[in-house]
């Protein structure tokens, strides 16, 4: 073959494959945020509850971003669940925390939902499910954890003390080499807060917002690689999974105490009939993670 018709030939080949992937790598960048396609990174093991973008499903709502994936039920007035990639370089960087709280601007324009003030008086917090800390890698990133989407109204001690050394543990736990992906959502109806018990509360505009009884969140814990993750999860990949009431007296036993570990499969099955995490992976591997409970690493420290 003479050298033009093979040009020819590779140059056919080049755009065949370009022409195969119109999706940017992920880009990991120490000093940046990550950038390419990471939105659907995001849901890489999943859509749990078969999210859509269709308002005509608003208690299943879709909403992907850059920064997390959000299913949300506007008869609720929170997210079902929130969905993340989780390793360093989402939380190294240029950032600090926003504080920015405020109405989500990108749902149907006819929908009544929580504002910065939504919480006030209650007595809960507005706790967030993908973590302010969790996106540190540049103010905007950030400020996308500040929609009140991504909260729900969580018991003031339960936020402070008993979450927050979990949400530390899970950046503890990618620091070294390791990646990981996040679920967190809720279920039920009635929390105990500061004002007490309390199963909905309603805002100035009128929105009715419901206090889950129990928040929980799950992980997949993997080796750091550039390839597709998927790839390297196995039944001996390391999972974790909590499910915490959402209560201020959780606060008075260990961040980690045993009744707060649990399974994949014991959420799911709390989660009702159609709900499946992992769903992106082999049934057979989701059957070995899904039944294990996690130990928690003893060199780890609680952080204040
Ligand atoms: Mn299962
Ligand atoms: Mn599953």
């Amino acid at each position: 073959m003479n050298q033009f018709k093979y040009t020819l030939l590779l140059a056919g080949f080049i755009l065949f494959l370009s022409s195969c992937r119109d999706e940017t790598p992920v880009v990991f960048n120490q000093s940046d945020c990550p950038s390419g396609d990471i939105t659907n990174l995001h849901l890489l093991l999943g859509n749990p509850s078969e999210a859509t973008t269709n308002e005509n499903n608003p208690n299943n709502y879709l909403m992907q971003m850059e920064e997390y994936a959000i299913s949300y039920s506007r008869d609720r007035a929170i997210p079902n669940w929130v969905s993340w990639h989780l390793s360093d370089e989402w939380f190294e960087g240029n950032g600090t925390r926003q504080n920015d709280f405020r109405a989500n601007p990108f749902f149907p324009a006819d929908w009544n939902v929580p504002n910065s003030e939504s919480f006030s008086g209650t007595g809960f917090n507005r706790g967030h499910n993908c973590p302010s800390a969790d996106r540190l890698c540049s103010d905007n990133f950030n400020s996308a954890t500040f929609f009140m989407s991504n909260m729900i109204p969580q018991a003031p001690l339960h936020n402070q003390e008993t979450w927050k050394h979990w949400e530390c543990y899970f950046r503890y736990l990618v620091d070294d080499d390791k990646e990981m992906y996040v679920v967190m959502g809720n279920y039920g109806q009635g929390g105990l807060g500061d004002n007490g018990y309390a199963e909905t509360f309603e805002d100035e505009n009128g929105l009715v917002i419901t206090v889950p009884e129990s928040i929980w969140k799950v992980a997949i814990l993997i080796p750091k690689g550039d390839d597709n993750d998927l790839d390297f999860i196995d039944a001996q990949s390391t999972v974790i999974a909590i499910d915490i009431p959402n209560t201020n007296t959780v606060a008075n036993f260990e961040w980690d105490d045993p009744q707060f570990i649990t399974t994949v499969d014991e959420i799911e099955q709390r989660m009702g009939t159609g709900f499946d995490l992992f769903s992106n992976l082999p049934s057979n591997v989701q059957d070995a993670l899904e039944s294990t409970t996690h130990s928690t690493d003893p060199s780890f420290t609680p952080c204040w």
